[in-house]
């Protein structure tokens, strides 16, 4: 695939940036986005912003124009999340709608499905969350133990979910659940949307390693579900949770632009430390900027496939394990670099990055996690890429 950008593309570019520029709540190219001590603020501002930049088009932009996309390719995706990324936008408030909720609904919702779920996600009237994990079911999902059993009018859900990030913000919840608890393990599943506001649905935040709470327990305590809200057919819950999970394994513009950063900032900071003076700490420093470029070509090869309207396939799980690492490795390298400063926090005196490297080496601590572990990407990678024996099940 040809990269250079075509005039289309790069009339894009000009025009979210331009968009940005004018509009953007700090200084473009200067500021950063205000820092707030309660998730709950937090989360009020990002609504606010990503209002703001639905209105203008610029959230889901390969979404059907009839639900407020542009109807535009993953090339024109990914110069959007560039820009966004470049110009320090936080991350989308409402990123599990825009991602994982509305791809499923346009993938296997009904038109009615469509016509009520999908206009209210980009401008972030309505935030979604991500009922899969269980305690007893995270790698292996086929494993669910909530139950959705029949009642009149519908189903009645029943069950705990956990790691439910941003479900206390949440107006629906996409869920799979065990509708026939006698059929083999994926075919007895089907997909539901919850609504987080009705009674017996009960979310309690857990507080991650950096002291926040952005995900949560979730209790489904007899929760009426109405008929409609099944997505896809009876049973067939593992295939249209299937093709969510596809949506969480692309391409990775918003990774790549801040990686580029951090490391940007890195060799900065390690210029003022003295860092740079250390032999082994200058190779590790080469080593990052070699990482992030090959990360780049990691991305490069994805976008080519999606681009050509194939699949991220199990490649997409190459890109996953590679990004996780090599951030784990930039983060420790960071706090190498800040040297007696690494164990200090937010406010402390002489703290380069004031506590801001230190919260993201924690952060960072679960991206070999989320999405699927490493060692699940590296079982794909086993046996779907390099064809080794298929482990025991
Ligand atoms: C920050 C964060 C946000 C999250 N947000 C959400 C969310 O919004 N919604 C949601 O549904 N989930 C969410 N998750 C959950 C996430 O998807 C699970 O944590 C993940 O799938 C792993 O499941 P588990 O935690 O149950 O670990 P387990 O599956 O119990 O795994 C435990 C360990 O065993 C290893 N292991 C398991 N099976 C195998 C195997 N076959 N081969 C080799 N090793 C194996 C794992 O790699 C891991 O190291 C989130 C997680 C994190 C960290």
């Amino acid at each position: 695939m040809d990269f250079a950008p075509t005039p289309e593309m790069d009339l894009l570019r000009s025009e979210v940036r331009a968009f940005l520029e004018t509009n953007l709540p700090w200084e473009y190219g200067v500021g950063l986005p205000p820092r707030f001590d309660e998730l709950g603020d937090e989360v009020a501002f990002g609504r606010g912003w990503q209002a703001q930049l639905a209105a203008a088009g610029w959230v889901g932009v390969t979404w059907p124009a009839a639900y407020g996309g542009r109807g535009l390719g993953p090339v024109a995706n990914f110069v959007v999340q560039e820009e966004l990324a470049r110009a320090r936008a936080p991350e989308l408030v409402g990123r599990i709608g825009i991602n994982l909720a509305g791809p499923t609904l346009l993938a296997h919702g009904t038109d009615e499905q469509k016509t009520r779920w999908l206009p209210r996600i980009l401008p972030a009237e309505e935030l979604w969350c991500q009922l899969f994990s269980e305690p007893e079911a995270g790698s292996d999902l086929a494993s669910v133990r909530t139950t959705a059993r029949r009642s009149a009018g519908g189903w009645v859900l029943e069950g705990t979910k956990v790691w439910t990030s941003y479900a206390q913000f949440a107006d629906f919840g996409i869920c799979l659940a065990r509708s026939d608890p006698d059929a083999a393990r994926h075919r007895g599943l089907s997909f539901f949307v919850v609504d987080m506001h009705a009674p017996g649905v009960d979310v309690r935040p857990l507080v991650q390693l950096t002291g926040e709470a952005e995900f949560n327990e979730v209790h489904l305590d007899e929760v009426h579900i109405p008929g409609g809200h099944l997505v896809g057919e009876e049973g067939q819950g593992w295939t249209v949770a299937s093709s969510t999970l596809s949506h969480e394994r692309g391409v990775n513009p918003r990774q790549l632009v801040i990686h580029l950063q951090h490391l940007d900032e890195l060799m900065r900071t390690a210029a003022v430390t003295g860092a740079f003076d250390d032999t082994r700490l200058r190779r590790r420093l080469a080593q990052a900027y070699v990482e992030v470029r090959l990360f780049q070509l990691h991305n490069w090869r994805s976008l080519s496939r999606l681009e050509r309207g194939l699949e991220p396939g199990p490649e997409g799980s190459l890109l996953k394990l590679y990004w996780s690492e090599m951030s784990k490795r930039l983060h420790a390298l960071a706090l190498d670099v800040l040297g007696p400063a690494a164990p200090l926090w937010h406010g402390a005196a002489d703290n380069p990055g004031d506590g801001s490297w230190q919260r993201a080496w924690l952060y960072y601590q679960a991206s070999s996690i989320f999405a699927g572990t490493n060692e699940i990407q590296r079982n794909v990678i086993g046996e779907r890429v390099l064809g080794l024996p298929r482990e025991r099940s």
